[in-house]
């Protein structure tokens, strides 16, 4: 059986299961997923209780499923083979393969591209808003200016987003820093990120994000709780977002009458300031 996947023609490849279902319209944002890795039991741990017909479900993803099956029951283990598809593809891009599998979709922009202006056609990242199934669908994250879109067409809108889970777009991240973009935002430049233009992304550097960490906390540590967000002024003067914008006057961004409507809201990535640290803060 393996012997004849690897080495037969393309023909036979398209008709095993998982090759169908990629190719089916809608579901343009898994990836393959390797046979190996399915048969691992324990990369299914746990999913027998999410998925109802699991054995069936699992043998048909593997096209070891016995024919001998109604009509009826076999389009609900269609259904349940799908799902557990789906589970075991939110794991599976969490590896090393998995990962790499995903980066070529992302380089290709299979996840479509951000629709803001400012960002130029950045490719997008699935994510799930819960790990859990039938929560919510998939959003779209774009690393550039970091927020969150639903997809365009309705059959990828209607994605679970579980099948992707919360973690993706960040693991990627992590694993191939290179890949995430400049920052539609004007961040501090340290003097290394811009003399270092060789990386077609201009990935953001460590010392930059750093800066940025050590910023939002100085932030925080000013905003204490009875001061009002009206009482600092400087210390993020310099993180607004105008960086692709026209040069603005700054008589005109500066004006004394409406000093702080454009205040900024400072941006997370990826994890919440924990409580702990706001040692000064008491309830
Ligand atoms: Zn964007």
């Amino acid at each position: 059986m393996m012997e004849e996947l690897s080495s037969g023609s393309s023909d036979y490849a398209a008709s095993t299961w998982i090759a169908w279902f990629l190719s089916t319209k809608g579901n343009e944002y898994f990836c393959e997923l390797d046979e190996d890795y399915i048969l691992d039991r324990f990369n299914l741990t746990g999913l027998n209780t999410e998925v109802q017909h699991y054995m069936h479900a699992l043998d048909l993803i593997t096209d070891a499923l016995d024919e001998h099956l109604g009509d009826e029951q076999r389009e609900q283990i269609e259904a349940q083979a799908r799902i557990l598809y789906g589970l075991v593809h939110a794991r599976y891009i969490l590896t090393t393969r998995g990962l790499a599998k995903m980066l070529e979709k992302y380089k290709r922009a299979d996840f479509g591209r951000c629709p803001r202006v400012l960002c130029s056609q950045q490719p997008l990242l699935p994510v799930g808003l819960s790990d859990l199934p039938y929560q919510n669908p998939v959003k779209l994250y774009c690393p550039r200016c970091e927020d969150l879109y639903s997809p365009k067409s309705s059959r990828h809108a209607s994605i679970d987003g579980a099948f992707f889970g919360t973690t993706f777009p960040h693991m990627l991240l992590m694993v191939y820093p290179h890949m995430i973009p400049v920052k539609t935002t004007s961040l501090p430049q340290t003097p290394t990120s811009a003399n270092a233009p060789k990386q077609a992304y201009g990935g953001v550097s460590a010392d930059a994000l750093h800066q940025r960490a050590l910023a939002l906390e100085q932030q925080n540590q000013l905003l204490s709780p009875s001061e009002d967000v009206s009482s600092e002024s400087g210390a993020n003067g310099n993180t607004r977002p105008f960086a692709d914008s026209a040069p603005r006057p700054s008589t005109a961004q500066g004006a004394p009458a409406v000093p702080h409507v454009e205040r900024l809201i400072p941006r997370i990535f990826g994890f919440p300031v924990e409580t702990a640290t706001q040692s000064n803060c008491t309830d």
